[in-house]
């Protein structure tokens, strides 16, 4: 998986949180914290802790930030087009972000992500987070609840409850990885959900509805973007690496 462009940004993302923030990166070194963790536990703007910083929100891609930072820098890049920078120029609005709810543990003053259901912490599992409800819980879980349910399911969409506050949800376009070190599957994970839920269901990663395009052609070319999509996802995309595969072939 030794994905170019996924290095250099996860590079990126250290050498900064370095350079900007290095107390709590050397404490959390210090206490034993590895690099993807103390990653996971920053914000992916300011490299500040995530931990007694609500409300902390996350894009599509899997980036958890401050809300305040990041709706400040929303705001600058408005302000200032020059200020816009190439792994945030996703982002121009709340509709581009999700409140999300982490549990946390703190262990031997370490704040750690601890997934609600099966107590997991983060050196343990990958993260997730439902863009309905916003519960961050482990992947896991998750990739096991969908198992469980797909087997009495014929169809694509498998709708299911969250485990942690029992709103609805579907598999997969609710499902966003965390993905703080730009791993190259969970990348393509959630892109395709997040390319399913904006041309397909006409929604913002915060599920509100997008304003149609105008364009000449645009039935064709939705209807188009629709069957490509839907053929994609009847083949399985249980396990990441099969989107990276496919993707490659
Ligand atoms: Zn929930």
């Amino acid at each position: 998986m030794g994905n170019d462009g996924g290095t250099i940004a996860k590079r990126q993302d250290i050498l900064s949180l370095h350079n900007s923030k290095s107390t709590f990166t050397s404490f959390a070194e210090d206490k034993g914290e590895s690099k993807e963790q103390i990653l996971l536990q920053s914000c992916a703007l300011s490299g500040l802790p995530l931990y007694k910083n609500n409300p902390i929100v996350g894009d599509f891609k899997g980036k958890l930030y401050i809300k305040e930072k990041i709706l400040q820098y929303i705001l600058d890049c408005k302000l200032d087009k020059l200020k816009i920078q190439l792994q945030f120029q996703h982002l121009k609005s709340l509709k581009d972000l999700r409140t999300v709810k982490i549990t946390w543990d703190v262990i031997n003053d370490i704040a750690h992500f601890q997934c609600p259901v099966t107590k997991e912490l983060d050196n343990k599992t990958s993260y997730s987070y439902l863009r309905s409800c916003g519960c961050v819980m482990s992947y896991r879980l998750l990739k096991e609840l969908k198992k469980s349910l797909k087997a009495g399911d014929t169809g694509d969409q498998i709708e299911a409850n969250c485990p942690v506050c029992n709103q609805e949800f579907t598999f997969d376009y609710d499902l966003v990885i965390i993905n703080p070190s730009n791993k190259s599957d969970y990348s393509e994970f959630n892109e395709e959900n997040y390319k399913y839920l904006k041309n397909v269901l006409h929604l913002s990663h915060a599920k509100e509805p997008l304003k149609k395009k105008r364009k000449k052609s645009e039935g064709d070319d939705a209807d188009e973007d629709k069957d490509d999509l839907i053929r994609k996802r009847k083949i399985d995309i249980d396990d990441g690496l099969e989107v990276e595969k496919r993707i490659r072939t």
